[in-house]
């Protein structure tokens, strides 16, 4: 029988890092803060941003959800990215898809200061995350190597495949098993024969949105699969791109949707939320120590 990687505990013990590192913040004055810019009407939209919000809350992190709603224009939305850039009491910037049609994301992305790009959304953070300089990596990414290492499984030396190559999570996701010696096959929609691309890999990230995309005949025998995939119904449910009874008991592992990835990607976002907060307030500190010593030459 395949096991189910799940997310909760470890979206826990990241959650609960944050809250101590959040909480000593709060005893210097430093109270973290996340703004989460949307512009929809999307009730599921909304649904994921108040869990974000309320998680943030629990965690001791002040979080500003910014609704301009379904009909802002791409300069209304670039405009409130730069004033929250320049904001001193928002540590982490999100801005939240689906934009109303039209909207040109790839401007908007580039306005969100890197110093707050906690969901690693601008080029500069991706460029610096493939250049291996310090830079917040996209938190879907970070929780796919994240929930590798929770549960032992290390991509050093293996075969890996990643079904998707967006600029937020199947590219840095590649990046990232790269980055920890994993031989890696990109697959996209032009890919012609999908399970070439992923029957022999030791592991396999899907991140499409496509539920059901993946079957038995896409998977290796005793291969670790993690499903990024979310896809709302009408009713409700969340389904993932793994039809999971298809592939149960030939992959070793699977995680869950929900409950696999997604927890651990808000933990991810909250953490690095506080991460920037502690950065900004020690620039802060070294700009005026600077500028004191500076006066004093
Ligand atoms: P996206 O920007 O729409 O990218 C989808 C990718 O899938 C593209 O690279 C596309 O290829 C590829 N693709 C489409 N049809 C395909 C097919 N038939 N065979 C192979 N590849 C195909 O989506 P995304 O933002 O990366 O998100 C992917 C999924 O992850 C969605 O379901 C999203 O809801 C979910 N997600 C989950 C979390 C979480 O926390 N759990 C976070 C973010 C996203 P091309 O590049 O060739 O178009």
């Amino acid at each position: 029988m395949t096991r189910s990687l799940g997310g909760a505990e470890l979206a826990t013990s990241i959650r609960n890092d944050a809250s101590v590192a959040a909480a000593a913040l709060a005893e210097i004055g430093v109270r973290p803060k996340l703004a989460v810019v949307q512009a929809t009407d999307d009730e599921s939209t909304a649904w994921y941003v108040r869990s974000i919000a309320s998680a943030a809350k629990r965690t001791g992190i002040l979080c500003d959800i910014v609704d301009l709603g379904a009909a802002a224009s791409t300069e209304q939305i670039r405009s409130t990215l730069v004033e929250l850039g320049h904001d001193p009491d928002v540590h982490g910037i999100i801005l939240q898809t689906p934009l109303p049609d039209g909207t040109d994301l790839d401007a908007l992305r580039e306005a969100i200061n890197p110093a707050k790009d906690v969901d690693g959304a601008n080029p500069v953070s991706l460029g610096r995350l493939v250049a291996r300089l310090p830079a917040f990596a996209p938190a879907t990414a970070q929780a796919v190597i994240a929930l590798l290492d929770h549960h032992g499984i290390s991509p050093h030396g293996r075969t890996a495949a990643v079904v998707g190559r967006s600029t937020v999570v199947g590219s840095p996701v590649a990046h990232l098993l790269v980055q920890r010696n994993a031989t890696v096959t990109v697959c996209h929609r032009h890919t012609t024969d999908l399970a070439a691309g992923t029957r022999d890999a030791d592991i396999l990230v899907v991140a499409v949105g496509i539920p059901g995309l993946i079957t038995a005949d896409h998977v290796a025998d005793g291969a670790v699969v993690i499903d990024v995939g979310t896809t709302a119904t009408a009713d409700g449910r969340l389904l993932g791109d793994v039809d999971a009874a298809a592939v149960d008991g030939r992959a070793d592992a699977l995680t869950p949707v929900p409950g696999g990835v997604g927890p651990v990607t808000t933990a991810l976002l909250l953490n690095h939320t506080v991460d920037a907060a502690a950065t900004q307030y020690a620039q802060t500190r070294s700009d005026s120590l600077l500028a004191g010593f500076r006066s004093s030459v």
